[in-house]
């Protein structure tokens, strides 16, 4: 059989990026996605007609993140959703994958734009992880996706990277504390890869090969570079992995 069959999963930011990507790997894998998104609500749809189209079972669930009460929210969508599928609100693998990129450099970045990247990047993965673990099975899998930049210097999007510095941070201490269920808890680190997040850096043939010649492979990464990373992760093969920061960055650090 496939390796998430009977599974659930709940992958964050699913409607576009990375975040479809794993969407897509982790139906193929046999698991049902909750296939959350904020506003994009067509990237979502068609996230899951894609899955649905391949045989596979996944739903569309709406909250924004980064605002008061998200997780609330997100979970009351996702109870709604998994009702109307038939399925006890329960899910396996928890993907925190939603985030918000910019901030610029020390000299640029503003009070406004550090807070919401808070809100969104660090705020809203800990209380999903708190909301979560009534609804997250023992033996399951919580996946945090993380970035090159906490591993090498990205003075670029200072505020950014210091939000993905608190992701890796989680990811250590509830590997620690969600053990005694069988839950392993990981950070994914992409480097640059091939999504909207990145589009403005990439808009000339010399400014993407720039991106390109981040990787020693000497190319952008591909959103299914990282979702195979966290197949991985979301399956009984890494059961005796928790607590680590899995660079996905096309040897970007080296
Ligand atoms: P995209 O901008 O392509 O997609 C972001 C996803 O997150 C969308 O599905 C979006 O949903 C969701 N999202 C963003 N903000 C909110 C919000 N406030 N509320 C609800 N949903 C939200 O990003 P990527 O796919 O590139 O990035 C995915 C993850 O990978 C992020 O955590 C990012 O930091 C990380 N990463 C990306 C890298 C890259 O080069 N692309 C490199 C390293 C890490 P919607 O549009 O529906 O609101």
């Amino acid at each position: 059989g496939r390796p998430l069959e009977g599974k659930t999963a709940l992958v964050t930011g699913g409607s576009r990026g990375i975040g479809r990507g794993i969407a897509l790997r982790l139906a193929a894998d046999g698991a049902l996605v909750a296939v959350h998104y904020g506003s994009s609500e067509a990237a979502a749809r068609e996230t899951v007609e894609t899955i649905r189209s391949s045989g596979g079972q996944a739903l569309a669930i709406r909250a924004e993140l980064g605002v008061v009460g998200d997780a609330a929210a997100l979970y009351a969508a996702f109870d709604a959703g998994m009702g109307e599928f038939g399925v006890p609100p329960e899910f396996d693998i928890l993907v925190n994958n939603a985030g918000v990129s910019g901030s610029g450099r020390i000299t640029e970045v503003t009070e406004e734009v550090f807070d919401r990247l808070v809100a969104v990047n660090v705020r809203a993965p800990l209380f999903l992880v708190q909301h979560g673990l009534k609804r997250l099975r023992d033996g399951g899998r919580i996946i945090n996706i993380s970035s090159a930049a906490t591993r090498r210097a990205f003075p670029e999007s200072i505020g950014y990277a210091m939000t993905k510095g608190a992701v890796d941070t989680l990811t250590l201490a509830l590997a620690r504390q969600l053990g005694e269920r069988g839950i392993t808890v990981n950070a994914v680190a992409p480097g640059f890869v091939e999504t909207d997040m990145n589009a403005r850096r990439r808009q000339t043939p010399e400014a993407a090969a720039a991106l390109a010649a981040y990787s020693v492979f000497n190319r952008i990464g591909r959103p299914d570079d990282i979702a195979d990373v966290v197949a991985f992760l979301a399956s009984d093969d890494s059961r005796w992995i928790t607590g680590q920061y899995v660079d996905a960055t096309g040897g970007t650090i080296l």
